[in-house]
């Protein structure tokens, strides 16, 4: 018998499950199911007492460690050592005096946004309701009303962890591992809880539209000439999506390929004005405009929710051109494996500095152009020559990564991902706070 089978603390109010019981499984998939954890015991915690225990016991036997909410964000598998699955922490309080959240580590957008509803408050939430509150606001978060309301991590006031000793810490401002922690999503240690700043927010102007990608040539421009132009309140994307033949797929889109374009505005007249645009230039085949409360602001960009194995690769650019944007389009649609392709407009509040030291590098991009395949279909070789090819108009205006969107098993380095002034932050809060590198760093 290994040390992980034996002396575990009894007191843990969640589970702790070791290879070999019953219902842990072979590997532990969330969302990304690509290349799952194979850890020798699982803790799923219920609280931070939870996660101390099992960050204690790690520690005591030098077992590695990894932590997973809900698996958007997954990259590499664990091989051994100790999960903590933070799935079950889901509370969160509103404090509508102070407009702070108190979120934790297993809450996912959808509840966050909920419960700040209630108050007549939001988030700086992004695209989709199931991602995890701490995993996105610690990659930066890039939510759709970023350009009104700056980068989640800005609007991070306090950080429960867990660090390598086993001690909970509360981290705020003045401290080197919260700065790190806003954006620099440094595997550090286990976040048990994050208290965030809202906005009063009522219902806004949103929706995609769905056109067909064959009227690219017309389509493209307007959606750049919108983002450029764009106020503040306006969010301003568009998605390359091969919609698969498949039964269920409404039928205007059904086996086509479709650009997606998706609006957002607290104010209401400059997404109608674009919508106008659009619809000038290409019959509308599915979606539109609408009213709506940000609890259903998931259905803009209305992303799938079936889990699969998928990888992703990102650029953050200082600017974007119409014959950039087209051949970024042109090289997707050629190539060998289907590729989703996500812009969005950046700039506005996200350009500028958060309100003391932070993690978030490459603030001055205008644009980010990612890509994004389903696992399987090719051999990865084959798979990450389509993203660097897709990437490759962009490459001379290209700052940087960033790392909340490169999925699965993408090549990424730190040089890419954060400024050199980051990474020296980075490298000091890793040195101070798990210098075993029992998190990985
Ligand atoms: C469909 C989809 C839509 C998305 N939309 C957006 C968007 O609009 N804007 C945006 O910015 N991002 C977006 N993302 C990216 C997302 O923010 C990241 O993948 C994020 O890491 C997901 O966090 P998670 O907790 O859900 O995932 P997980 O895979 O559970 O966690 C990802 C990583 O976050 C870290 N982490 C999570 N919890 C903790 C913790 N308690 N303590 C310490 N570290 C922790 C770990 O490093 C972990 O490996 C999207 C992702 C998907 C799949």
């Amino acid at each position: 018998m290994t040390s992980t089978e034996t002396d575990f603390p009894a007191d843990v109010r969640g589970s702790v499950l070791r290879r070999g019981d019953d219902g842990l499984p072979d590997g532990v998939v969330g969302f990304q199911t690509a290349d799952p954890h194979r850890p020798d015991v699982v803790v799923s915690a219920l609280d931070a007492d939870d996660v101390v225990a099992a960050v204690r016991h790690a520690a005591a036997h030098h077992l590695p460690v990894a932590v997973t909410a809900t698996g958007h964000g997954h990259m590499t598998g664990l091989a051994g050592g100790v999960l903590v699955a933070t799935g079950r922490m889901r509370g969160v309080s509103v404090d509508p005096a102070s407009r702070v959240a108190r979120v934790e580590a297993g809450a996912r957008s959808a509840d966050l946004v909920a419960a700040a509803a209630g108050h007549g408050l939001a988030p700086v939430s992004g695209s989709f309701p199931g991602v995890g509150v701490v995993g996105y606001t610690l990659g930066g978060g890039l939510g759709l009303l970023g350009r009104e309301s700056g980068w989640a991590s800005d609007r991070l006031r306090e950080v429960e962890i867990v660090t390598a000793d086993g001690v909970l810490r509360r981290v705020g401002p003045g401290d080197e591992l919260f700065a790190a922690l806003r954006g620099g999503r440094p595997a550090v240690g286990v976040v048990t809880a994050v208290s965030v700043g809202l906005v009063p927010l009522g219902p806004v102007v949103g929706g995609g539209l769905f056109l067909d990608a064959a009227d690219a040539d017309r389509v493209l421009p307007v959606v750049r000439r919108v983002g450029e132009a764009a106020p503040e309140s306006l969010g301003v994307s568009v998605g390359v999506i091969p919609i698969p033949d498949l039964e269920g797929v409404p039928a205007p889109i059904r086996g086509r390929t479709v650009l997606h374009v998706r609006l957002v505005d607290t104010d209401g007249a400059a997404a109608r004005e674009a919508e106008a645009a659009l619809r000038a230039v290409s019959p509308v085949l599915l979606g539109g405009l609408r009213e709506l409360p940000w609890t259903e602001s998931g259905s803009i960009f209305a992303e799938p929710e079936v889990p699969h194995a998928y990888e992703g690769m990102n650029v953050l650019v200082s600017s974007l051109s119409d014959a950039a944007l087209d051949a970024v389009v042109a090289a997707a649609r050629s190539a060998s494996v289907g590729c989703v392709v996500d812009v969005r407009r950046l700039g506005g509040a996200l350009s500028r500095p958060a309100d003391g030291p932070d993690a978030v590098s490459f603030r001055e991009a205008g644009w980010i152009v990612r890509v994004l395949s389903s696992r399987g279909e090719v051999p990865d070789a084959e798979m990450r020559a389509a993203h660097a090819a897709v990437l490759a108009p962009v490459a001379e205006v290209t700052l940087g990564r960033m790392a909340g969107f490169v999925y699965g098993g993408a090549p990424v380095s730190d040089e890419e991902l954060y400024a050199p002034s980051v990474r020296a932050l980075l490298a000091r809060v890793r040195e101070a706070v798990d210098p075993r590198g029992m998190f990985g760093g």
